[in-house]
C-alpha cells in the first residue's frame, strides 16, 4: 500500500467524459489499495474565461477579488470529480483551499503556501478510506480568511505541497504529455523522454521554457524531496498495471539516479532580446545603476556579461531580458542615460538561447568546449555565453535555433 498524490490538468478535466476518465485512474490506485488525494485544475479554459471577464469589468481590479474570480474554476471541477468518484462507488470528498485549509501569504495572484494540515486528510484515509479531492491552485490567507490564488499554473505547486503535507510516497502528474523529454521532440524527432531527471535539472529545464510543470512547485519538491512522477493522462485507465512501473518521467534527488548522464537535456527559448550597452564607465557602482531600474520596472534579466576593461576607463555590459520586456527596458535604460553613462545602446530581438543542462558536468570538464566546436562547424556563431554548475547557455541568432539544438543533441548522445 502507498499513499499517492494524483494532480489532474485542464485539458484531463475538460469535459465530464475526461473527468469520468480520471475517475477511472483514480479508482484504478484505489483498488490496489492505495490511500488517495487527487488534485484538481480548472477545466479547460476556464481560468482564462475568468480571467478575461476580471479585466472586462475592470482593467485596474483589486488582486483579492480576482482571487476570488479565478479560484472558483476549481472549486467546479473538485466538486464534479468527487461527484463522479462517487457514482462509481468510491468514497470521496473534495476539499476547497481554505476547508483544509491551505494556509498562504496575502500575495494575491501569486501566494505562497506557508503551511497545510494534512492530519484530517491521512484520518479520513485510515477511517473511511475516503479520496481527498483537492482543488488547486487556491488557499486561504490565514489573517483575514481571504481566498488566494498561487499564480497561473499553481495547481502543480498545490499537488507537491499537499504530497509533502501528508507525506505521499509519490506524486503523480497526469498531463498530456507522458514525460519530460531530452528537448521539444517537436524539434528534434530524435528526443527521449527521460526516465529520470534531478529536481535542479528539472528546475534548470523548467525554467528555460519546458513547460511541463510550474517552476515553483519543482523548487518545493526539492526542499522536501517530494518524488514526482510526469505520466500521461491519455493511457486508457484500465490498461494500466498498478504495481508495475508505468511510462513516464520520475523527478528525484540525484543520489536516486545511478546512471547519470553527463548531458541530460536541451533547452532553448526564442524569447530572448540581447542589450548592449557600449563603453560605459568601468567604475563601481555602474552595474547597479543598469540594473537598478531594470529590477524596479520588473523586468527580468538573465545572461549577463561584462567585459573586462582594455583601457581601464570604459567596458562593455551585454544581456538579455524577454523578447516581450524589449521595448521597455530599452525606453528604461534610455531615460537613464545619464546616471549610468555610456556612450552607446545596442540591441537585437532575433536571438535564441540554447541551454544545455546536466548535473553530471560537476564532475566533467571540457563539456561546453565540445559545444563550441560542434557549433562552429555548423557556422553557427555565439553572441554570449554564461556557465553555472550544472548549465550553460548560448546567446545565437534566432534562425540557427534548430540547427544548434540538434546538433547538441546528438553531440552529447542524447539521439539514443
Ligand atoms: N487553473 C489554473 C491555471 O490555469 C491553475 C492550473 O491549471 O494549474 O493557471
Ligand atoms: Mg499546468
Amino acid at each position: 500500500m502507498a499513499r499517492l498524490v494524483m494532480k489532474f490538468g485542464g485539458t484531463s478535466v475538460a469535459d465530464i467524459d475526461r473527468i469520468r476518465n480520471v475517475a477511472r485512474h483514480v479508482k484504478r490506485e484505489v483498488a490496489a489499495g492505495h490511500e488517495i488525494a487527487v488534485i484538481v485544475s480548472a477545466m479547460a479554459g476556464t481560468t482564462n474565461a475568468l480571467v478575461d471577464w476580471c479585466r472586462e469589468a475592470a482593467a485596474l481590479h483589486d488582486a483579492r477579488e480576482y482571487d476570488a474570480v479565478v479560484a472558483s474554476g476549481e472549486q467546479v471541477s473538485a466538486g464534479l470529480l468527487a461527484i463522479t468518484l462517487e457514482s462509481m462507488g468510491i468514497n470521496a470528498r473534495s476539499w476547497q483551499g481554505w476547508q483544509l485549509p491551505i494556509r498562504t501569504s496575502d500575495a494575491h495572484g501569486a501566494a505562497r503556501i506557508l503551511e497545510i494540515n494534512g492530519a484530517e486528510l491521512i484520518k479520513r484515509f485510515k477511517e473511511r478510506g475516503e479520496v481527498a479531492v483537492i482543488a488547486g491552485f487556491q488557499g486561504v490567507h490565514a489573517q483575514t480568511s481571504r481566498i488566494t490564488t498561487l499564480g497561473r499554473g499553481g495547481s502543480d505547486t498545490s499537488a507537491v505541497a499537499i504530497a509533502a503535507a501528508i507525506s505521499a510516497d509519490r506524486c503523480d502528474i497526469y498531463t498530456d504529455v507522458d514525460g519530460v523529454y531530452t528537448t521539444d521532440p517537436r524539434v528534434v524527432s530524435k528526443a527521449r523522454r527521460l526516465d529520470k531527471i534531478a529536481y535542479e535539472e528539472m528546475l534548470e529545464l523548467a525554467s528555460l521554457g519546458a513547460k511541463v510543470l510550474q517552476v515553483r512547485s519543482v523548487e518545493l519538491a526539492m526542499v522536501h524531496n517530494v518524488r514526482i512522477f510526469v505520466r500521461s493522462s491519455f493511457d486508457e485507465p484500465e490498461s494500466i498495471d498498478p504495481h508495475a512501473a508505468p511510462p513516464g518521467t520520475l523527478i528525484c534527488g540525484e543520489e536516486e539516479i545511478v546512471e547519470q548522464q553527463v548531458v541530460t537535456g536541451i533547452a532553448f527559448s526564442k524569447d530572448e532580446a540581447q542589450i548592449s550597452i557600449r563603453r560605459v564607465a568601468d567604475k563601481p557602482g555602474v552595474a547597479a545603476a543598469i540594473f537598478g531600474p531594470l529590477a524596479d520596472a520588473s523586468i527580468n534579466v538573465d545572461m549577463i556579461v561584462q567585459n573586462v576593461s582594455a583601457d581601464g576607463a570604459t567596458t562593455d555590459l551585454t544581456f538579455t531580458v524577454p523578447a516581450a520586456d524589449y521595448e521597455r527596458a530599452t525606453s528604461v535604460l534610455t531615460g537613464a542615460k545619464g546616471k549610468i553613462g555610456y556612450q552607446r545602446l545596442d540591441g537585437a530581438t532575433d536571438v535564441a538561447k540554447v541551454s544545455v543542462i546536466g548535473v553530471g558536468m560537476r564532475s566533467h570538464a571540457g563539456v561546453a568546449a565540445r559545444a563550441f566546436k560542434a557549433l562552429a562547424e555548423n557556422q553557427i556563431n555565439i553572441r554570449a555565453i554564461t556557465t553555472s554548475e550544472i548549465k550553460f547557455s548560448l546567446l545565437i541568432d534566432a534562425n540557427y535555433t534548430e540547427l544548434a539544438v540538434r546538433t547538441l543533441h546528438s553531440l552529447y548522445e542524447l539521439d539514443k
